[in-house]
């Protein structure tokens, strides 16, 4: 049986996060080693630039960083293709057919776009390529035939807008041509859309509230020590609240039950911690030093693996290089089948002349 596809991306505005991480990185990860699909990732510049198109060095500085992100968390060339967008033609060409497909207001009902335009402060001067991007998205994912998409909460209305476009787009050219696809969500629900160190709804590069996978030691500390909590917990002694409260949402996100034992014995799990904090007597300092202590563990390796590779960038022009050659040939594929779907593929369609009536 063929191997289902996998394909996700990020925007090169930035190196990659601890958002990014459990929201998608992860996940990506596993289902690579299961051996059981056929990945691509793709760096996502395009659409990086709908929102920076006045400043392009950002994408290009960033290219390179978030493939070495990528390579430090352990996706592997051997087994991931990796390549960039803006390299691959059909990604120009099926948002041109997907955009007859969707209604200004459909556009414009997308909630995740509608937050992100108040978060650009964007108003009324917002960049077409902006406001169509979900179109673009859905190219992204069909081109490859894509089947699943493993992504953060935020990204659910961009995979309901593409399944919106297969479903409109087989029914009306008559064809099965294009799948749907679902996203992979990631198993504990604090990590699909993981807060930042502000309390912010998101961490998110464009907020400045991130803790990044390059971060080192000494500024993963600084951040974490000076993390937001729970403002009602103002005395050690004081009650304290777990839920949005961003070190217990993290901890959440990365603390495992032998954790306990090895840096804050006091406690046997996650639980019985939680349920001090809760009845009052556990301060937040306490709290944020063993925050940091599993943080710097599962930092380290990450940190390590990427200086690893920044030694050799030749090796990464050569991994992206490749897999974009890859990428432009699976995606040719299914742009034929398109083009010949809509019935306008006339230098390749035999009947084309013959079904020709003056
Ligand atoms: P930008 O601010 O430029 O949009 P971003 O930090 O939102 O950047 P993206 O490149 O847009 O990052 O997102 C890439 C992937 O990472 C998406 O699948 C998204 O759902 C996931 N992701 C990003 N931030 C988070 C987060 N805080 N929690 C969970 N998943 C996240
Ligand atoms: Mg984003």
């Amino acid at each position: 049986m063929e191997k289902k596809i996998i394909l996700t991306g990020d925007r090169p505005t930035g190196a990659l996060h601890l958002g990014h991480y459990v929201g998608s990185l992860k996940k990506r990860v596993e289902l690579q080693n299961t051996g059981e699909y056929k990945q691509f990732v793709m760096i996502a510049d395009l659409q990086a630039l709908t929102d920076n198109a006045e400043n392009p060095e950002k994408i290009r500085n960033n290219i390179l960083e978030v493939m070495l992100d990528y390579l430090a968390v352990g996706l592997d060339p051997e087994k991931t293709t990796f390549f960039v967008q803006s390299h691959i033609p059909a990604l120009y060409e099926l948002p041109m057919y997907y955009s007859n497909l969707v209604t200004m207001s459909r556009l414009e009902r997308n909630p995740t776009i509608k937050n992100e335009i108040k978060m650009r402060n964007f108003e009324r001067s917002i960049p077409v390529g902006f406001m169509t991007y979900p179109i673009s998205q859905a190219a992204d994912i069909t081109a490859f035939k894509a089947k699943y998409v493993p992504v953060g909460e935020d990204q659910l209305p961009m995979l309901e807008q593409a399944r919106e476009i297969v479903a409109s787009f087989n029914r009306i050219y008559k064809c099965e041509i294009l799948v749907e696809p679902e996203a992979v969500l990631p198993d504990n629900s604090s990590c699909n859309r993981l807060v930042g160190t502000d309390g912010n709804t998101k961490m998110s590069k464009s907020l400045g509230n991130c803790i990044y996978l390059k971060d080192d030691e000494k500024s993963v500390k600084e951040k974490i020590m000076s993390m937001f909590t729970d403002p009602l917990h103002i005395n050690v002694s004081d009650l304290g609240h777990t839920e949005n409260n961003p070190v217990f949402i993290y901890l959440d996100a990365f603390s495992k039950t032998e954790d306990f034992a090895k840096f804050l014995p006091d406690y046997k799990d996650l639980d019985e911690m939680k349920a001090h904090y809760e009845r009052g007597g556990l301060g937040d300092m306490k709290c944020k030093k063993l925050l940091n202590s599993i943080m710097q563990e599962f930092l380290r390796p990450i940190r390590e693996r990427r200086e690893k590779f920044e030694q050799d960038k030749g090796y990464l022009m050569d991994i992206l290089r490749k897999g974009t050659e890859e990428a432009v040939e699976v995606s040719n594929k299914t742009v034929s089948e398109v083009r010949n779907a809509i019935g306008i593929d006339y230098f390749n369609d035999s009947t084309f002349l013959d079904k020709f009536v003056k």
